[in-house]
């Protein structure tokens, strides 16, 4: 048996209380007591990963530096901790099945009935403690995706049971999220829903042994008394999760209610070493004092969804803290863009984004407020699908390439400057077969993205089917395009700026996902300084 130590989260009464964030916070504090931990997101759903979800599912999919598509918490989890995950850090029901189906069809259950139980929970297990047995980690945190109760979670539910009896209690704990709401009528905050969910927990052999209340208001003692008598715990693991501005407050408030030397004690862990919280304070103090305000427009389809685009706004956070500058972003329809409002939306902002994105819809929108902006000299982020919008609209509007388009969008343009790519022309299936995850890139010397990094070569994370079809390089550069980043191994174009334009660049991969609190990326502190002195200019 490995020495690593396992905390369970589930969440009860209701979704969206912030499992992911709660985690991520508590992740932190351990962190910054020189524990090593990482946390993984057990998702109840059929689907083997969330690549094939369209965003208003479950909101943006989230890639690993292996080229998971994952759930947006791993997002969270690497923004808090600045530590890689990777695909062992997200497993679905999906998968869990896949698995256990293809050893059944492999006869590795030699004539048995294959179950729930044992086989599936055994697969459950077995994910759970991947992480752990890798000696990485002193504490693996498994957030349980969906709400006690759900006939989905019952397997997952099961299978932390037979750990923590397998494990011995010092070794695994469950910290049950819940909410504690105020009814206004009554004028007091309720305990009932919280005892229902715990009972819940308890109907399926669990006991919760820390329980994190999310509320609107102060517990006062008495109420935290009454939670810890009805629902077995003790007094000083009955938490309070108040709302707050921002989740980067979270882990500061986790620690001034005490739930890592709850846990830490829950575990038999050493709580010797205060925890060192120099850096993330640093970055709150310049989050929460800024000496300038940015506006930038964020051009997509998904503008009613801001989860649809987490890590690109989390990394508008990290930006703009680096620079002392509060940037607001404007979420803007990319369907409703036309020469009758593009002026009025895009005139005013300091910077414009345009974001990733799959399939025809707000593709001329974003073709328009990218035109916009060139021609306007407003500094531009293209990301993807955005990267490749700015490719199409050049080939358009400068080069004269009439209708150039994306295979994506019209197989039979004359002018295909973005194409599938080679590798993907033979592919059948959907899921999990775009390019994905870390792949080099080069940078030349003397551009602007080289500027920004600082350094010839980097690695980013992609997610697409296709690409810069070099064929155009030639016509497009002789007309004032730099291809300035290329793929050593392939030859791709993965960034494209315009040299007479005082910011423009677009890359094909997606720097959001690698901004952390402990490193905001480079891209992004570069573009909202641009923004900046765009504005101070103005
Ligand atoms: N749909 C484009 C492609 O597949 C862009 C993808 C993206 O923006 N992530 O290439």
């Amino acid at each position: 048996m490995d020495n690593t130590k396992y905390i369970f989260v589930t969440g009860g009464v209701t979704s969206s209380l912030g499992k992911g964030i709660i985690a991520a916070s508590l992740a932190k504090l351990l962190q910054a007591r020189n524990y090593r931990v990482t946390i993984q997101k057990l998702d109840p759903y059929i689907n083997i990963d969330p690549g094939t979800l369209n965003p208003y599912e479950h909101g943006e999919c989230y890639v690993t530096e292996d080229g998971a598509e994952t759930d947006l918490d791993l997002g969270h989890y690497e923004r808090f901790l600045n530590v890689y995950t990777s695909q062992a850090n997200n497993v679905t029901t999906g998968r869990i099945y896949q698995s256990v189906i293809e050893k059944e069809r492999r006869g590795e259950f030699l004539g048995k009935t294959v179950q729930v139980i044992p086989h599936i929970t055994n697969e459950i297990k077995d994910r759970i403690q991947l992480l752990g047995k890798s000696g990485q980690y002193d504490i693996v945190i498994t957030e349980i995706g969906g709400t006690v109760g759900d006939i989905e979670s019952l397997p997952y539910i099961e299978a932390v049971r037979q750990l923590q009896w397998e494990l011995g209690d010092n070794n695994a704990i469950v910290i049950h999220l819940t909410l504690v709401p105020y009814l206004a009528a009554a004028g007091e905050l309720k305990t009932k829903p919280t005892q229902h969910s715990v009972k819940a927990l308890m109907e399926s052999g669990l006991k919760a042994d820390v329980l994190v209340c999310r509320t609107d208001r102060e517990l006062p003692d008495d109420l935290r008394q009454k939670l810890a008598l009805f629902c077995n715990v003790k007094k000083e693991a009955v938490i309070q999760s108040i709302d707050v501005a921002t989740i980067y407050d979270v882990p500061n408030l986790m620690l001034l209610e005490g739930l890592d030397t709850v846990v830490l004690k829950k575990l038999a862990l050493s709580d010797a070493v205060a925890p060192d919280l120099t850096k993330w304070n640093n970055f709150l103090q310049r989050h929460k004092n800024p000496k300038h305000r940015v506006r930038i427009g964020l051009v997509g389809k998904y503008v009613e969804l801001p989860d649809a685009y987490k890590s690109i706004l989390e990394a508008f956070i990290h930006a703009g803290a680096e620079n002392e500058v509060k940037v607001e972003v404007l979420m803007i329809h990319s369907e409703y863009l036309d020469e009758t409002n593009l002026q009025d939306k895009l005139s005013g902002l300091d910077g414009v984004l345009v974001a990733p994105g799959f399939g025809e819809r707000g593709i001329e929108g974003k073709i328009k407020a990218i035109q916009y902006v060139r021609e306007h000299k407003i500094p531009f982020l293209g990301i993807c699908l955005g990267m490749q919008m700015a490719v199409i609209e050049f080939a358009r509007h400068v080069v004269g390439f009439e209708n150039a388009n994306t295979a994506e969008v019209n197989p039979n343009s004359l002018y295909k400057v973005i194409d599938l790519m080679q590798e993907q022309k033979h592919v059948t299936q959907k899921g999990g077969t775009m390019r994905l995850g870390a792949w080099d890139c080069e940078l030349q010397a003397g551009s602007k993205i080289y500027e920004v990094y600082q350094q010839p070569l980097i690695s980013e994370r992609h997610r697409h089917r296709y690409e810069f079809n070099s064929e155009y390089r030639k016509p497009l550069e002789e007309s004032g395009l730099r291809c300035s980043g290329i793929n050593p191994k392939t030859g791709l174009v993965e960034v494209i700026e315009l040299p007479s334009h005082p910011w423009f660049v677009g890359v094909q991969y997606h720097p959001e996902y690698k901004s952390t609190v402990a490193k905001p990326h480079p891209l992004f502190v570069a573009f909202v300084k641009a923004a900046l002195e765009y504005k101070l200019k103005k």
